[in-house]
């Protein structure tokens, strides 16, 4: 008989369990279900792990996300990006309008003079910004914030990550943006869904209604020879398939007797990590002005240490209650060790997105060791390695972490599903 072992209970983990058809365990090390999904409650705010927002474009997942989550408000985005003391709307190349005129200027002359180079996705992530919005737009915007984001030397990551992540209208649009406002919304989360309650965690609520999981179950140990994974709670699961959401380096280290160059290859797997702070504001006033409606916002100004917020409660204003307000803030890492954290509500008051006379009532540090998978050299010549010994030792690894790319909900439940139907047909 078959014997299935799913390590992890996020999206992906949990989504593979929903579609199997073949009993198994699921064993999970945190004390409940969820991973990077996971909401919530404090004070009776609703919080995600910074804001988890469904992007969807097959509609089957939407179907599905309906029903596991009972129900989602489709939003529009409104996104912008805080320069010079200045709101401009995202993407940054599509409104050059925004900007004061020496910054358009050089925008403007920089995509005009952009070196006549063959792009290309293995080129570093400042030569492909550079050949592909010029210096300008690259020195305002894609340089200082995807270097707060990343945390990591630009030069030396690869641009194989930008696909759907980086907009990329073309010249005409973007030389055509900085003299006339750009009604065109561009990007994959330009319209997104988030469940009409409990925040992103309702999608974990919907399918863990389903499966029975061991929480608090953390895999330590996997005997590829004898077909053993030993957990925290000293129990031993026998299998003949694993699927793993785990961060890949932590699974590699988990395997015993694994050969050299496997190892090799893991050690050359590079990522940032991020905390997020969620902060829930009592406030008689409403939410201060330049956050009016807004559901995310950049910030690659070098004054503030985060690079991103995003506001809970405009998002769904179930998530904050009445005359409150709720947002997150977003700082990362490469060595695991955060700048100025502490600082966080009077930096936020210092750009005036929590007034003097509003009470922060509630400030609550969630860390992601693992959150942005870093896209070098390599990388790719990694995974190679590492994945054929995985498929010699019928091990699936899935997820965000488990395959080692960035990737968002839909994609992980797509993969999750689609792994859950090939051990379905074995
Ligand atoms: C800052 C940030 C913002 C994001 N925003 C969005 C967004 O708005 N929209 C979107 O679609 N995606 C977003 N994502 C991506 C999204 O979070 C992931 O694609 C998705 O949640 C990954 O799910 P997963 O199940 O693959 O991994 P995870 O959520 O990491 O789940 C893995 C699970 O495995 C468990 N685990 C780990 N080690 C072990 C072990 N040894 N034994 C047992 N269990 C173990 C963990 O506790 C966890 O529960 C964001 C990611 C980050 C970092």
């Amino acid at each position: 008989m078959d014997r299935i072992v799913i390590i992890g209970a996020g999206i992906s983990g949990l989504t593979a369990a929903y579609f199997l058809k073949k009993p198994c365990e699921i064993l999970e090390a945190e004390s409940h279900a969820g991973g990077l999904c996971y909401s919530y409650y404090d004070n009776g705010f609703v919080f995600d792990y910074s804001g988890h927002f469904i992007h969807i474009k097959d509609m089957k997942i939407k179907k599905l996300v309906d029903k596991l989550t009972g129900g989602v408000n489709e939003v529009k985005r409104n996104a912008s990006i805080y320069i010079k003391n200045n709101f401009v709307p995202y993407p940054f190349q599509a409104n050059l309008y925004y900007l004061d005129e020496k910054t358009k200027k050089e925008c403007v002359e920089g995509i005009l003079k952009r070196k006549d180079v063959e792009i290309s996705t293995i080129m570093s992530f400042i030569d492909w910004a550079e050949t592909t919005f010029g210096k300008g737009i690259t020195k305002y915007f894609m340089k200082p914030y995807n270097q707060k984001l990343w945390s990591y030397d630009l030069n030396k990551m690869t641009a194989e990550w930008v696909g759907l992540f980086v907009p990329k209208p073309n010249v005409e649009s973007i030389i055509k943006s900085a003299y006339s406002e750009n009604k065109k919304k561009y990007g994959y989360n330009s319209v997104f869904y988030y469940p009409k309650n409990k925040g992103s965690g309702a999608l974990i609520d919907g399918l863990v209604k389903k499966i029975k999981i061991n929480l608090n179950a953390k895999t330590e140990k996997i005997d590829i020879k004898n077909k053993t994974v030993l957990s925290s709670e000293e129990k031993l699961y026998k299998y003949n398939t694993i699927i793993s959401t785990q961060p890949l380096p932590e699974l590699i280290k988990q395997i015993q007797n694994v050969p050299e160059k496997v190892k090799a290859a893991a050690s050359k797997l590079l990522s940032n990590s991020v905390r997020c702070i969620n902060i829930g504001v009592k406030s008689k006033e409403g939410i201060p002005h330049p956050l009016k409606d807004i559901h995310w916002m950049y910030i690659p100004d070098k004054k503030f240490s985060f690079y991103r917020i995003g506001v809970y409660s405009n998002i769904n204003k179930n998530n904050a209650p009445k005359n409150s307000y709720s947002f997150y803030v977003e700082y990362s890492s490469f060595n695991g060790k955060y700048k100025n954290t502490k600082n966080v509500v009077n930096d936020l008051k210092k750009i005036g997105f929590i007034r003097d006379s509003d009470k922060a009532a509630v400030i609550s540090v969630v860390d992601i060791p693992y959150a942005y998978v870093i896209f070098d050299k390599n990388r790719q010549k990694a995974l190679e390695v590492i994945n054929l010994f995985l498929k010699e030792n019928k091990i699936f690894s899935i997820g965000r972490y488990g395959a080692w790319r960035y990737s968002f909900i839909e994609e992980d439940m797509k993969n999750a599903m689609a792994t859950a139907g090939l051990i379905n047909r074995q």
